[in-house]
C-alpha cells in the first residue's frame, strides 16, 4: 500500500513550540510529513528576520531534540511566487508527492481545494503564546521569549546572533531620530 504523506507549510520565523506540537500531532495521522519552510527567500525584516537556511537549521535541531524519527519527515525550502493561481503547481513541483495538506491558512486551504487536494485544519496549541508574532514581539522587548521555543532553537538563535539582528532591524535610521 502507498504511504500516506502529508504537507505542512509554515514560515517558522522562528520555529516555536506550536510548530513542534502540530508536527507531532500530524505525524499520528500520516506515515510521512513534508514540511515546507514558506517564504524561504525572505529574511532580515521584522516579520521575516531569519533566512530559509537558518530556519531549516532550527527545525532540524528541534525535531532531533524532540526525538522525532528523521525517516518520517522531509524539510524543504519553498520560495514565494507572485501568482497565487499558480502557487499549488509551484509547490507540487518542489515537494515529494503528498495526498493532504495540513494548514490553518484559509488562502492555502482555498488554493489546494481548487486543485482537488484535500486539506485538514489542525488544532492550535496555546496560540496566545505559541505564535511567531508573539515570539518576535518578545524578542524585541527582551521579554521571556525563550520559553516559547525549543532549547535547540535558543541555541541556533545564539549561534546566528538572532536577537541582536531583530533588535537592530527595529532601530530607526539616525536621520529619522533628529
Ligand atoms: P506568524 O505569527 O509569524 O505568522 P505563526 O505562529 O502563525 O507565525 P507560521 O510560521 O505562520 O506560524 O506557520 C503557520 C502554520 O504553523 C499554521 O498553518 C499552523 O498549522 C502552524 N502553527 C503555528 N502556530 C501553531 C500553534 N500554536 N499550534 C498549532 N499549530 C500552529
Ligand atoms: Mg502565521
Amino acid at each position: 500500500m502507498n504511504e500516506k504523506r502529508g504537507l505542512l507549510i509554515g514560515r517558522m520565523q522562528p520555529v516555536h513550540k506550536g510548530h513542534i506540537s502540530v508536527i507531532q500531532e500530524t505525524l499520528k495521522e500520516v506515515d510521512e510529513l513534508v514540511i515546507g519552510i514558506g517564504s524561504a527567500e525572505k529574511s532580515h525584516t521584522l516579520s521575516n528576520p531569519f533566512t530559509g537556511g537558518e530556519r531549516i537549521l532550527m527545525l532540524t535541531k528541534a525535531l532531533r531534540e524532540y526525538n522525532i524519527d528523521p525517516s518520517r519527515y522531509y524539510i524543504l525550502p519553498l520560495e514565494d511566487i507572485a501568482c497565487n493561481s499558480l502557487w499549488v503547481g509551484h509547490v507540487t513541483m518542489l515537494t515529494p508527492p503528498f495526498c493532504r495538506v495540513y494548514s490553518g491558512n484559509s488562502l492555502v486551504q482555498q488554493l489546494f481545494q481548487e486543485e482537488n487536494i484535500p486539506y485538514t485544519q489542525p488544532p492550535l496549541f496555546n496560540r496566545t503564546e505559541y505564535s511567531g508574532t508573539e515570539v518576535r514581539r518578545r524578542m524585541l522587548n527582551n521579554d521571556n521569549w525563550e520559553k516559547l521555543v525549543p532549547n535547540s532553537v535558543i541555541k541556533v538563535l545564539k549561534e546566528i546572533n538572532g536577537i541582536q539582528r531583530i533588535q537592530k532591524l527595529n532601530q530607526k535610521e539616525i536621520s529619522e531620530l533628529v
